[in-house]
């Protein structure tokens, strides 16, 4: 799950980001109204979620938020907001935000709203099961054939992506958009580091690894 966070403030930034990474989110930080517009726009397709501040220098979020809408109808949108009517609340709404929170807010009541918004979208699946693993992503766990198994954020964000497309090969580049940051410095080898360590902890010794590999195309797990 990938996240794009539109706020001028560095503190609130900095520990959505934080709390977000821990949960095994890929999250972009844009700290203007115009560097918010470009990378929202530009890559529309690979944010799951848009985290929007109301309050921006340049563009504001509801510029930003109805730009957004032009283009695509159901990404979903939360706005971060210090406004506290009523009014303000309902006209944020009107501009196609799907919810709003106002500052200052706790990380779990965020993360419980991005949750809600998410399972809508991927119709209320919490809980993934291929190939005898299990991967809850409510409870942050993952069982292979009823063995606890111990994941990095960045194996978890993996597998959650790998199992959300099971029987479907998943394209490196793909993954790439779907589970690192625009950080990324797109060396593929990394994917492969990453398949390796899940299926090391994965995998039962003397059987087919969980994970196939698609030659020069991606990985898959079967359904
Ligand atoms: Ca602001």
């Amino acid at each position: 799950m990938r996240v794009l966070i539109i706020e001028d403030e560095a503190s609130i930034a900095n520990f959505v980001r934080d709390g977000l990474q821990e949960e095994g989110f890929a999250v972009d930080v844009a700290a203007n109204g115009k560097e918010g517009m470009q990378l929202a726009l530009m890559n529309l397709h690979e944010y799951d979620i848009i985290l929007l501040d109301w309050m921006l220098p340049g563009v504001s979020g509801i510029e930003i938020c109805r730009a957004i809408r032009q283009e695509n109808r159901f990404i979903p949108i939360i706005f971060l907001t210090a406004k506290d009517t009523v009014d303000d609340a309902v006209f944020g709404l009107q501009t196609g935000a799907n919810d709003y929170i106002r500052k200052p807010f706790s990380f779990e009541e965020l993360l419980a709203r991005i949750r809600v918004l998410l399972r809508s979208k991927e119709n209320e699946i919490v809980e993934f099961t291929a190939a005898g693993i299990t991967l809850n992503v409510e409870k942050h766990t993952v069982t292979s054939h009823a063995r606890s198994v111990e994941l990095t954020q960045k194996e978890f964000a993996l597998l959650e992506y790998l199992l959300r497309n099971k029987g479907s090969v998943c394209r490196r580049t793909r993954i790439i958009e779907k589970v690192w940051d625009i950080h990324f410095d797109y060396d593929n080898s990394v994917i492969d580091v990453y398949i390796n360590a899940l299926r090391r902890k994965l995998d039962t010794p003397g059987a087919p690894s969980v994970i196939t590999t698609v030659r020069g195309v991606g990985y898959k797990i079967d359904g």
